[in-house]
């Protein structure tokens, strides 16, 4: 069976998607140590150790840009690089303004994003993720009713 060259595609100038939000996300990992101060004795956090720590960042848009995306993925590189050149291979209690927990960390790669993602690419951030592998997720969530 052939396909003739003149069967319509479903895309056409004429098709708009129904009205509704978009979602990418991209992942990034870093490795890096930290350690808890205040915690119980012999509490494992209490001790520096190291995490291969992944970092998923989410951003959503209502309106598609270029040839039809929330954003080019490539235009999330910064994120990366800022990940590689402040997180990689770092003490996380030496680089981060606050305590290194997964979820101080997601706010401080929000914040990053919010600086420096959002405006450039004129969608909103939805989430981070953060995993310090295992079973275990941390999500922040900016909060939009105290932006500004
Ligand atoms: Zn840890």
């Amino acid at each position: 069976m052939t396909h003739s060259a003149t069967v319509p595609s479903p895309v056409t100038a004429a098709w708009q998607p129904p009205p509704g939000s978009y979602r990418i996300t991209r992942t990034f990992d870093f490795a890096a140590a930290h350690h808890l101060d205040g915690m119980p004795d012999g509490h494992r956090c209490a001790r520096n150790h190291g995490h291969t720590w992944t970092i998923e960042v989410t951003l959503s848009s209502t309106r598609l840009v270029g040839p039809g995306w929330v954003a080019d993925f490539a235009d999330l590189n910064p994120l990366g690089a800022f990940i590689e050149d402040t997180l990689d291979h770092r003490d996380l209690n030496e680089v981060l303004p606050a305590p290194p927990t997964s979820e101080l960390l997601a706010a401080f790669l929000a914040d990053w994003c919010i600086r420096h993602l959002e405006t450039r690419l004129g969608a909103r951030l939805e989430s981070i993720v953060v995993s310090e592998g295992g079973a275990n997720r941390v999500e922040f969530r900016p909060d939009r009713r105290r932006a500004q």
